[in-house]
């Protein structure tokens, strides 16, 4: 699992993540949702290793890495824009990386590749560039990539945000599949409070760098802290 402590990062004026804490257990899929600006992203970013602390700290199966930059953690992060090399294949872009120096031999990144790519439905899509895939299938590779790394966590950052609405649900349908099947402990965010109710195990609501509440969907919607939850979550309470 991740464990956030008193998580705090101040940029300039703006404290972008303000105290947050939260214990996200093995095998859980947490969702991180709230609305634009309000420190989803950062937090993320604070979680990989990609953004400095100010304070506080995270720990990663019990073991605190707050100080080790993103390389030595043990996460694989999910982006909205994809973020695949253009120049590479699909193959490239999920081999990328997973080399000696990362502890895995050629034949290993080979096989861990292949199976991902089954699980993901793209094995004939494998020697494409990204030019040459749709949205959804571009989110798949890098989801693959992710996948093939096999990491103790999953970070994604609104992965499904720019794929037409059909596709972000069928998406959504897989992404549940997939978690089913592996059990990764995942930090979702996303701003779109019906992906949050239908994908989460737990759903932390935030507002202006702090959580409002961690609560499974339904008792966020039965019984919400705040109005601000209520209000977003679209319960009647
Ligand atoms: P969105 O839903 O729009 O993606 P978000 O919840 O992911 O929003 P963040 O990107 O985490 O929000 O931003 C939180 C706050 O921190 C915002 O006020 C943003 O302007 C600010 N911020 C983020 N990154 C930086 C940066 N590198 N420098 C200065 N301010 C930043
Ligand atoms: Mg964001």
């Amino acid at each position: 699992g991740i464990s956030l402590h008193n998580l705090t990062k101040q940029f300039d004026d703006v404290t972008a993540v303000d105290s947050v804490s939260l214990d996200v257990t093995e095998g859980e899929f947490l969702v991180l949702v709230g609305p634009s600006g309000c420190g989803k992203s950062t937090t993320l970013r604070l979680c990989a290793g990609l953004e400095s602390t100010t304070e506080g700290t995270v720990s990663i199966s019990d073991r605190n890495v707050t100080a080790e930059p993103a390389s030595e953690r043990d996460v694989a992060m999910v982006f909205q824009n994809y973020a695949l090399y253009p120049h590479m294949t699909a193959r490239e872009n999920m081999t990328f990386g997973l080399d000696a120096a990362a502890g895995f031999s050629g034949t290993e990144a080979t096989e861990r590749v292949e199976e991902a790519a089954a699980i993901l439905d793209i094995e004939d899509l494998l020697d494409r560039k990204p030019s040459a895939l749709s949205g959804g299938e571009q989110q798949r590779v890098a989801i693959g990539r992710a996948l093939v790394r096999d990491p103790e966590v999953f970070l994604m950052d609104e992965p499904l945000s720019n794929l037409d609405a059909k596709l972000r649900v069928q998406m959504r349908a897989e992404l549940a599949e997939l978690h089913a099947e592996l059990q990764t402990t995942t930090v979702y965010v996303t701003h779109d409070q019906v992906e949050a109710m239908t994908l989460g195990d737990r759903v932390a609501v935030m507002n202006d760098g702090r959580i409002e509440q961690v609560a499974p969907p339904q008792d966020l919607y039965d019984a919400p802290d705040t109005r601000f939850v209520a209000e977003f979550i679209g319960s009647p309470g």
